[in-house]
């Protein structure tokens, strides 16, 4: 990522972000609560409305800035919203099918297990509103395992889900990563951060430190000043 910035309404929400993520790296961003985050997520992924003003996204050697959404996700870029969406009258199965290259209803399974649910009870179950968000995040999760994807970008995997099944995820993000996949791992908790090895601290769309994540953590906990609308 080079050089990007990002503007919406009016305001600068993302100001000249420089980023080299390693193949096969867990790479954490960290920030507060609207530091900018997830737009930079929807930066990489190309969602609409997120095209950058100025800079570069370069993905295994190609430049991707100017790609729509679909080519990037042909090339095994994949998104786990923060909010996961809800889909009226698809299966949990349908829709972990559907994101898989080779549809494979036990790997399906398998997949589920992994994010704690029982595939009995859940392969059936509409991925709507009669699912807690919990479930859904984790239905999400378990899509993405299941879809092999060379990048995740997993926009606060832990949100929504339960404190106990905690240590369950975080096994969840190391195996998905796998020899040369990459995870982007986005959090606004130090405990998460912790998992990744190398990290950045966002703070109002600045790039306010990088490094290995202990360090990273360390700063974000101990020395990093209150954003100024916090002040
Ligand atoms: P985070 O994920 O770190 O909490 P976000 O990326 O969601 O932060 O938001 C960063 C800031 O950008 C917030 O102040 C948010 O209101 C603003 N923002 C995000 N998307 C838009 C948009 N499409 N239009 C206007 N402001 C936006
Ligand atoms: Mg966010």
């Amino acid at each position: 990522i080079q050089d990007l910035t990002l503007k919406r309404g009016g305001r600068t929400i993302l100001r000249k972000i420089n980023l080299t993520i390693r193949a096969g790296e867990i790479y954490g961003i960290l920030g507060p609560n609207g530091a900018g985050k997830s737009s930079l997520a929807y930066a990489i992924m190309g969602c609409n409305d997120y095209q950058p003003d100025e800079g570069k996204i370069i993905f295994k050697g190609q430049e991707i800035t100017n790609l729509p959404i679909w080519r990037r996700a042909k090339l095994k870029i994949t998104l786990a919203w923060q909010e996961p969406a809800r889909f009226e009258g698809v299966t949990a199965e349908d829709y972990l099918l559907l994101g898989m290259e080779e549809k494979n209803r036990v790997e399906a399974e398998e997949a589920l297990q992994k994010v704690l649910l029982e595939p009995k009870e859940y392969l059936k179950r509409k991925v709507d509103k009669t699912l807690s968000g919990g479930e859904r995040k984790r239905i999400e999760l378990a899509a993405i395992f299941a879809m092999r994807p060379q990048l995740a970008i997993l926009d606060e995997p832990d949100s929504g889900i339960d404190i106990l099944a905690l240590d369950r995820i975080i096994g969840f993000i190391r195996e998905l990563r796998e020899k040369e996949k990459t995870v982007i791992l986005i959090t606004h908790r130090a405990e998460i951060a912790r998992i990744a090895e190398r990290a950045v601290l966002i703070g109002e769309g600045y790039l306010v430190k990088e490094g290995s994540s202990q360090d990273v953590v360390e700063y974000y906990e101990n020395r990093c000043l209150p954003c100024p609308k916090f002040r």
